[in-house]
This record gives C-alpha cells, structure tokens and sequence, in this order.
C-alpha cells in the first residue's frame, strides 16, 4: 500500500480511509470549510444508489456550497514544478466551495502539440455528444482513438483546427529505477513458510504466545551477500 511507506497504519485505521463519503458531510457541518474536494473514481457517480444524495447535502450545508466536478487523468496533471504522474489514472474530482468565497477555475488545458498547427497548444477538453444530457458530465480519457471507450478527449484550441491532440505525459520508466532488479518470485518461494509451533488454550493467539517469526533467509553459497532489501520493480500502471 502506497500509504504504508509513510509507516505501518493499524487495521482501524486503514478502514477509517475508506469512509470517507459520509465523514464529509459530517465533518463539514461541523467545521464549515470554506472549501471541500472529495477525489474518487468516475464511475462513482453512477454506480453509488445515494451520490446525489450526498451531493445534495453538501450543497444544503449552510451557507450553502457550489459543487464543480472536474474529470481528469493523473497523467495531465503537472507543471514545472509540480512532475507529472507518469501513470494513467482517470479520477473526479468534486470540488464543493461556499457560496460566499469566488468559485475556483477548474478548465484544464494541458500542454500537447498540434500536428496541423505545428505547436504547442493549451489544449480543449472536449466531451462526447452522449454526455450532454447526463445529470452529471462526468467521465473517463479517451485514450484510443478509434475507441468508444472513455468520454472526453482534448482537442486544438484553435477554431480553424479543432483536431484532437495527445497531452504530453512522463513514461512510467521515468519512475522505474531499472539499476535495482530485485528479486525473482521464483527465488523468493523456494524456502517454505515456517511452521507455527503447537500453541492451544485461549491465549494461543495473543502476541505472547505467538510462534517466533521465521529465521531470516540465509545464503548457501560462499559468496557474501549484502542487507540492501529487494525490491520488485512496480508494474506499468494501466
Ligand atoms: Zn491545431
């Protein structure tokens, strides 16, 4: 878990990340933030019975909120100083501010080149014809070109132009250290788990009784080994 790197979270804990929905309605009614962004999957929309219920109570909570969704790939997302994620994530972001603060600018125009204009460009997001007439124009990067798949795509601001263009993004191998190889899978299975030792009665599962933690690996061969942990690169994110 990407969150573990900062250090080990208690099972409570990691539940507690997931209910976040109702907590944010909760907290704000609270506190009345001036702002509130809830980020999600889009498909969340859809797919949860009580979204525009939620997204309701969030705009009742006095003195009353805005909500701007904006729909976009961590791939588009950067600038000079903040590096762009080299991995293809779509993600919504709900964006709720009180009524009483200036509603943010949230268009997104990354950087791409236009073949036809032969520059680079703030490119457009532009949305399918389909999305116009849902509740909420909320979707997923259409990759593929010659694909049905996804809902919005960029295009040349240019009115002359108009053709789609590609943003520029970072190559997942920019964050693949292809120096460290790890360790295979296959050489990592070949000790067998460590039996627990026998234990019973009501406290064979209390960390004073538990079997002690497997021997560290040790090396058979004469050659000497070192204790920088392995590492398995990551795989491409889709
Ligand atoms: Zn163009």
């Amino acid at each position: 878990m990407e969150l573990e790197a900062f250090g080990h979270i208690p099972k409570a804990g990691m539940e507690r990340t997931r209910a976040t929905f109702h907590d944010v309605i909760r907290a704000t009614e609270v506190h009345r933030y001036l702002a509130v962004i809830v980020e999600n999957v889009p498909d969340v929309v859809d797919r949860w019975e009580l979204f525009d219920w939620w997204a309701d109570g969030l705009r009742r909570l006095r003195p009353g909120h805005r909500v701007q969704f904006l729909s976009v790939n961590s791939a588009h997302v950067g600038d000079d100083g903040n590096p762009f994620a080299p991995q293809w994530r779509d993600r919504l972001k709900m964006v709720f501010t009180r009524w009483d603060v200036p509603a943010p600018n949230l268009t997104l125009t990354p950087r791409a080149f236009c073949q036809h204009c032969d520059h680079d460009v703030a490119a457009t997001q532009t949305w399918a014809p389909s999305t116009a007439h849902k509740p909420y124009r909320v979707g997923r990067y259409r990759r593929d070109p010659g694909s049905n798949y996804g809902q919005y795509r960029y295009t040349c601001p240019d009115p002359r132009c108009g053709r789609r263009v590609e943003p520029y993004v970072l190559p997942a191998a920019s964050a693949i250290d292809l120096s460290d190889l790890g360790r295979r899978i296959g050489d990592m299975s070949r000790q067998p788990a460590a039996k627990p030792s026998p234990v019973s009665g009501p406290d064979s599962l209390s960390p004073h009784t538990r079997p002690p933690s497997p021997p560290a690996r040790t090396c058979s061969s004469a050659t000497p080994t070192t204790t920088t942990p392995a590492s398995t690169p990551p795989p491409p994110n889709r």
